[in-house]
């Protein structure tokens, strides 16, 4: 079968024949250069990668074109009122827009080729290439396809009779009324711009036959791939947003000129999405590469995470998508290290066997039905799971990975190594399974485990390999199993601060100022570590609260958590000897903590705070004012680190705060810790919100089912209760 692709101007999927029998012409619409593109443009840019080397693997010999539009598109309006920051910041340093341009320009190559997309064989810039835009705009004056009015040439669609067959846009129909402003100098409102005439002022402009001006919006596409390639193209790629007006000007423009047909086939991306809406700048939803690199993604992950949805669907992007691409590409990789050392130990070369044979057909037929990578990526898991031997897995593998891209087994040399201690601990591991002595065995695997190296027991024997640390990966997670535990290091600090917000800022401004000031968090080494469950209602103060205020950090999942399960981020993440868990609604008015560190210095102690609850039948739980209490309040509740490993973190399961304190307070208690309340402590409670902001239903519900599953653990070990003598002594 031959590759088949989808062609937007007969809206079929057809088989592919260029023009020539082994070479195909290629262009693709390139970036703007005057900002950072984003991982939305880099989809299409993606997809265009695939389509060229799916094309490439069919044998053609591919000329591919991807212009880049500088300085000569920079709209001069849009400079003058400062629109873009970033253009206006730059040109107040003196920093010219061909600067700019060169910036921007290197960034995008560098995008391009960490995500190894095949660099183009040629980057035309628009500004190179005003003499190519300036003598179309003559032809088609001449052919009478154009007109000029005041120093401006239009383009009329009325003279082109096809026009809107690619996007289905009819002049008439559809483009009445579509622009903004009106341009009165049009005879009619569908046709577009091929040169403007450069108003008063304007610092961008070339000299044309109708005086000094500027090229219009897709003139720039038309004269480089025809300069390049030719009047007749096999491939012209871009996103769906490209296909009106751009392509069908594009289209228009050219064939009037060279005359028909001017591209074989219109390949179109489907946008990336960012909560559900299309990937862009102006949105605000975007993401650059280097945003992803500085959340510890690798470039590849989002390359795989674009393999796994087919061009012409959209792909909602989530930085949980992203987690599990990279997930999987890392598994990937290591069973493909896996088969390089097996394959290594068997030296003879790899003959594909008939299921070997069928795989890699499976794998191409999925490439040629259009592209469907993600199909192909399934055959290369099918085919990673199969019997095959890994000397035929690693041969198709590197057979597959040439339209992948994904340098499966290119890195094979630059794998991490074992250190000798991790592997003497697998060897002795190996002899203490030999001998059955697995409890052994499992205790020498955590070492190994937390020394970074996962040990595994493949059929062909024991096989080591380096954890997927996902430490770099906070700030992005969707859950507290993805966050790494520190629990085990040694405090790093004296104190830490644990909060959960779900948003109300001013509550977060005043608790995090007053604990700043009160616990006087420098001269003990504190940090305030706040785990901010509502991101999406706040401007990012609380960001920027953190880079500026070193003791605080903020991790923040992409959706809101439950009570536990938030506090459990923090416990995994903080650092300090002492933990605090406090509430936003509390306010520390002097200094808490000394108080707190006294009371904790005593080994029976478990957990100190002001306001303990004691009850006598698990059901009512009344505050006390001092004393040793059946439980701490989670307003104020203080404990010492090295705890967590002995009672655990919190259970996830209570999503609302009710109980989830007193849970926690017996478990200490069931330790045979005391859990003891500091009378007056220097702290004040104002309106709690997580109670006062739900309506009595909500409330009674969230409770309710926390207070069943605080009774149903606890209920029946009544013998928990502090004695009544010991309730009256403090
Ligand atoms: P622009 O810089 O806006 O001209 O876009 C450059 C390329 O990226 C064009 O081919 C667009 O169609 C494409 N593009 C823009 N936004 C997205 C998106 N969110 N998802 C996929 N492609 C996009
Ligand atoms: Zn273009």
């Amino acid at each position: 079968m031959a590759l088949h692709i989808f062609n937007t101007l007969t809206r079929r999927v057809e088989p592919f024949v260029p023009r020539e029998p082994d070479r195909v012409r290629m262009y693709t619409c390139g970036p703007t250069v005057y900002r950072f593109v984003h991982i939305g443009n880099l989809r299409s840019y993606l997809m265009a990668d695939w389509l060229r080397r799916a094309l490439l693997a069919e044998g053609y010999a591919v000329q591919h074109v991807k212009n880049i539009t500088d300085v000569g598109h920079m709209r001069q309006e849009m400079l003058d009122r400062g629109e873009d920051k970033m253009i206006a910041a730059a040109l107040a340093e003196g920093k010219t827009p061909a600067d700019i341009a060169a910036f921007y320009t290197a960034a995008f190559l560098r995008d391009e080729e960490r995500i190894n997309i095949l660099p183009a064989t040629v980057y035309p810039r628009a500004t190179e290439h005003i003499a190519e835009m300036v003598e179309i705009a003559e032809r088609l004056l001449a052919n009478g396809h154009a007109y000029e009015v005041g120093g401006n040439v239009y383009f009329a669609v009325s003279s082109f009779a096809p026009y809107g067959r690619l996007s289905g846009n009819l002049p008439r129909e559809l483009l009445e009324g579509v622009r903004a402003e009106a341009d009165p100098l049009k005879r009619n409102p569908a046709d577009f711009a091929l040169w403007k005439a450069a108003e008063p002022g304007r610092t961008l402009k070339w000299d044309s036959p109708w005086g000094p001006g500027f090229p219009g919006w897709h003139i720039e596409c038309s004269a480089m791939s025809i300069k390049y390639l030719g009047p007749h193209l096999d491939v012209h790629t871009g996103g769906v947003d490209n296909i009106f007006p751009h392509h069908e000007d594009e289209l228009a423009q050219s064939e009037a000129c060279f005359g028909p047909p001017f591209v074989g086939y219109w390949v179109h991306g489907q946008h990336l999405l960012a909560d559900g809406l299309k990937m862009a700048k102006s949105t605000g939803n975007a993401y650059t590469l280097d945003d992803l690199i500085a959340r510890g993604f690798e470039p590849l992950d989002l390359r795989y995470l674009c393999l796994t949805a087919h061009y012409r669907a959209r792909l909602n992007f989530t930085f949980a998508a992203l987690r599990a691409a990279r997930v999987a590409r890392w598994r990937l990789q290591q069973r493909i290290w896996d088969w390089v050392d097996v394959a290594n130990s068997a030296p003879d070369g790899p003959v594909l066997g008939p299921s070997g044979e069928a795989a890699r057909e499976r794998f191409w037929a999925a490439v040629r039905d259009d592209l469907h990578v993600p199909r192909a990526l399934g055959v290369v898991w099918q085919m990673a799971s199969s019997d095959l031997a890994p000397g035929e897995k690693l041969a198709l593998v590197r057979d597959f990975d040439r339209v992948l891209g994904l340098d499966l087994t290119r890195d094979v040399a630059a794998r991490p190594k074992v250190p000798a201690d991790v592997a003497a601990l697998v060897a002795e591991r190996a002899g203490l399974r030999a001998r059955r002595a697995y409890g052994v065995a499992d205790a020498l695997r955590e070492r190994a485990r937390a020394a970074g190296f996962v040990v595994g027991d493949a059929p062909w024997g024991m096989r080591v390999r380096p954890a997927l640390r996902p430490d770099a990966l906070v700030g992005c997670f969707s859950t507290a199993r993805d966050v790494p535990s520190r629990v085990d290091e040694p405090p790093a600090r004296e104190l830490s601060i644990l909060l959960h917000v779900y948003g109300w800022r001013a509550d977060v401004e005043r608790c995090v100022a007053s604990v700043l000031r009160a616990a006087d968090l420098g001269a003990c080494n504190g940090e305030v570590v706040v785990v901010d469950s509502q991101s999406e209602r706040d401007d990012g103060w609380l960001d920027e609260l953190a880079t500026h205020e070193p003791r605080v950090r903020v991790l923040r999942p992409d959706h809101p958590l439950g009570e536990g399960e938030g506090r459990n981020v923090a416990l995994k993440q903080a650092l300090g000897r002492t933990l605090v868990l406090m509430d936003t609604s509390v306010e520390a008015t002097g200094d808490f903590v000394t108080p707190l560190l006294a009371a904790l210095a005593d080994d029976a102690i478990g957990v100190a705070g002001p306001w303990g609850l004691r009850s006598h039948n698990l059901r009512q739980f009344e505050e006390a004012t001092g004393g040793e209490v059946d439980a701490m309040q989670l307003y104020c509740f203080a404990f010492r680190r090295e705890r967590v490993g002995e009672i655990g973190l919190m259970d996830e399961k209570f999503r609302y705060y009710r109980h989830v304190d007193l849970d926690y307070s017996f478990r200490f208690r069931d330790r045979g810790y005391r859990v003891v309340a500091l009378p007056d402590l220097p702290l004040v409670r104002h309106e709690h919100r997580g109670w006062e902001e739900l309506s009595h239903e909500e409330r009674d519900k969230r409770s309710r089912r926390n207070f069943y599953r605080f009774l149903a653990r606890w209920g029946t070990r009544y013998d928990l209760r502090v004695p009544e003598s010991a309730q009256h002594s403090g």
